[in-house]
């Protein structure tokens, strides 16, 4: 049947009847590709002709041509002319425009009847109007593109996945961070999240990444996880991922979110500095010393393994105090006459950013006391702020030992030999004065015999008078002669340098200094002139002076005990001076007399013997009171001034 004119008219209406009764937009088609009939409702909304047997006109064109867009109808005839020419099913979506010039989303389907032999005899068809169903099709795809294009032009590497955590998006940062697209990731066989890891994930990290991407999918907590990645450049670079879930009103999760931070140069940094510091850390514990480090505000950050083996004290024993780190630290390890000194001189540091020395003893993890010498230094940064205390110290304790006993035998020494002099003077004085004086009383007495005659023989008296005055002259001979003689005595003198000498002297004394509650400050001319001197002697009055000081200030509040010593540089020689801070002297023209003292268990040699070893030196030496304490000064010719043994011997 290729035409309408085969066909019986009871048939041909009841086919009709059927395309009204069809559920949508009915339609008949014939096996030659006409149409016999359109329904009602379908040229109600296209506005089409209404003709029996619709036949194509003479350009081979149908007569709904006008009711669909030019290219929509090449695409729509030639679907329904396949389905003609092969038999088999139509279905198509396409647009018609409707009577009010709207366009319409329908659905079209057409099966081929067929007769008994299996001959094609019409095509019953129907069109569904969908248009609803389509338009928020459409305007849900045009929002995600919006979303997808919005995704692309953020700067930040972004992935979004469906709900189960499919990746559905890689926007252009992530695919040029990496190097692959969505696309890269079609593989029909595995998931698109598989692929994702293989392809990007460090191998060793790719576990991790999945388990914890897995977990949130799950429970819809977010992401979050350091993870290395692979960049385009074929490297992996550490990367800090996050994900989280967008949720539609009733709180399912619709999406995930993620987004990929490169911090692959902050961890490398970070690493960098930590095996600097483990590094450091490393010198640091393999030092000869023992070492610590305070932060600026005085609190111990830190001590290396050989501090804590030498001391025995751990940070855990420290931390466990309640008072201050540095306190407990000092309680703990260093001796009870020292705490108060030590932590007192380290806290001014801390406040004044100056180098902190100090001796001081310290309990080794044996129980003994061991005499320890401290520095520390402060590390500041480039704007000059304090970063950082670095401390250090070292046990002294053999060597201070050895040259504390050798400071003794020389004391005992020079005691000795100053005794032995004295007592050699005093005979040889009594010895050589004993003669004239004896010849003395003889002449007075005889004088005193020629005046008592009668009559007096006055020549005679007069002859015995000029004895007297001879003999008396040759005794003050003698003592002139003994002094000389004790003067030059033969010196061991070398060229020395003050600033050295006085540096020892308080290395010396520093124990009995710190005991005392006294600080120190020295205050050293740079590039003294070098004097030729006996520097045990000089060593011997400087102690003598610092002595002096220590005892006139034991009455005064330990908190201002200080003594200054000082060097200077002056027109023919040095000057050193030593001041403190004590009551000041009482009778300054007095002091440098022989036996003079105020003390109860003074001898009141000390400034005498001072002043003759200076006298000896060709110096000076004398005492002031400054207002605040006592200064006792001395001079001392400096380099090339004369060697008293040479001088004498060209005399
Ligand atoms: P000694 O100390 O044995 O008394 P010195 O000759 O050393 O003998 O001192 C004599 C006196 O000088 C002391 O007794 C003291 O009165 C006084 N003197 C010395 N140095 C000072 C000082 N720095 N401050 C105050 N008085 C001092």
């Amino acid at each position: 049947m290729e035409d309408i004119s085969d066909m019986h008219p009871d048939f041909k209406s009841r086919l009709i009847d059927l395309a009204e009764l069809l559920p949508g937009l009915g339609w008949i088609g014939l096996p030659n590709g006409d149409f016999l009939y359109h329904s009602k409702a379908l040229v109600a909304l296209t506005g089409m002709p209404t003709e029996e047997q619709v036949r194509r006109d003479e350009n081979g064109d149908f007569n709904w041509k006008a009711t669909v867009e030019a290219e929509e109808y090449e695409r729509l005839s030639s679907a329904w002319l396949t389905a003609v020419r092969t038999e088999r099913d139509l279905e198509v979506t396409h647009r018609i425009r409707a009577v009010d010039g709207t366009f319409r989303w329908l659905r079209s389907q057409a099966r081929p009847q067929r007769d008994d032999n299996g001959k094609v005899i019409y095509w019953l068809g129907i069109s569904i109007d969908i248009h609803e169903a389509m338009t928020a099709m459409e305007e849900s795809l045009a929002k995600e593109s919006r979303l997808a294009k919005l995704i692309d032009a953020v700067p930040s590497p972004l992935w979004a996945a469906a709900a189960n955590g499919e990746p559905t998006h890689i926007n252009r940062a992530l695919a040029e961070q990496t190097g692959i697209a969505i696309d890269d990731l079609a593989n029909a066989d595995k998931s698109v999240l598989s692929q994702a890891i293989a392809k990007a994930i460090h191998p060793d990290d790719a576990e991790n990444v999945n388990a914890a991407l897995q977990h949130s999918f799950l429970t819809g907590t977010p992401f979050k996880l350091k993870y290395r990645q692979l960049r385009a450049d074929g490297r992996y670079g550490w990367i800090s991922g996050q994900a989280n879930a967008l949720r539609d009103a009733d709180g399912i999760i619709v999406q995930w979110y993620g987004v990929c931070q490169d911090i692959d140069e902050e961890v490398l940094a970070h690493e960098a500095l930590r095996e600097r510091e483990a590094r450091v850390r490393l010198a640091v514990d393999a030092l000869p010393g023992l070492v610590w480090m305070c932060n600026p505000e005085g609190e111990p950050t830190y001590y290396n393994r050989r501090l804590e083996n030498w001391s025995g004290v751990g940070p855990r024993d420290i931390l466990s105090s309640r008072k201050t780190l540095l306190s407990t630290a000092i309680r703990m390890i260093i001796h009870p006459d020292d705490q108060t000194a030590v932590e007192r001189s380290m806290r001014a540091s801390f406040i004044s950013g100056e180098p902190w020395i100090m001796r001081f003893r310290q309990r080794r993890a044996d129980g003994v006391w061991r005499w320890m010498e401290g520095r520390m230094e402060a590390l500041r940064a480039k704007t000059g702020e304090i970063t950082q205390w670095y401390g250090l110290e070292l046990d002294i304790d053999e060597e201070l030992r050895g040259q504390e006993s050798l400071r003794l035998a020389q004391e005992k020494l020079a005691r000795a030999a100053q005794y032995a002099a004295m007592a050699e003077l005093s005979a040889s004085i009594a010895h050589e004065v004993s003669q004239p004086l004896a010849s003395v009383v003889a002449s007075a007495d005889a004088g005193r015999r020629w005046m008592e005659m009668s009559p007096p023989n006055l020549e005679r008296a007069r002859m015995s008078a000029e004895s007297v005055l001879r003999d008396a002259n040759i005794a003050s001979d003698v003592v002139k002669r003994v002094r000389a003689l004790f003067q030059n005595r033969a010196y061991e003198r070398h060229p020395e340098d003050l600033n050295k000498i006085v540096v020892a002297v308080c290395d010396i004394l520093n124990e009995e200094l710190t005991a005392a509650g006294v600080a120190v400050e020295q205050d050293l001319f740079p590039d003294l002139p070098v004097v030729v001197v006996d520097g045990v002697h000089i060593q011997q009055v400087l102690v003598n002076l610092f002595r002096n000081a220590v005892e006139a200030m034991s009455e005064i509040a330990s908190h201002s005990k200080s003594i200054t010593v000082r060097t200077l540089s002056t027109s023919d020689g040095v000057t050193v001076e030593v001041e403190d801070t004590g009551p000041g002297i009482a009778d300054v023209d007095r002091i440098f007399n022989p036996f003079f003292t105020t003390k109860a268990d003074g001898m009141g040699m000390g400034l005498s013997i001072c002043r003759s070893v200076l006298y000896s030196h060709n110096g000076r030496l004398w005492a002031e009171n400054t207002g605040g304490g006592a200064k006792i000064s001395f001079t001392l010719r400096s380099g090339d001034s004369e060697d008293p043994r040479r001088a004498e011997g060209e005399r």
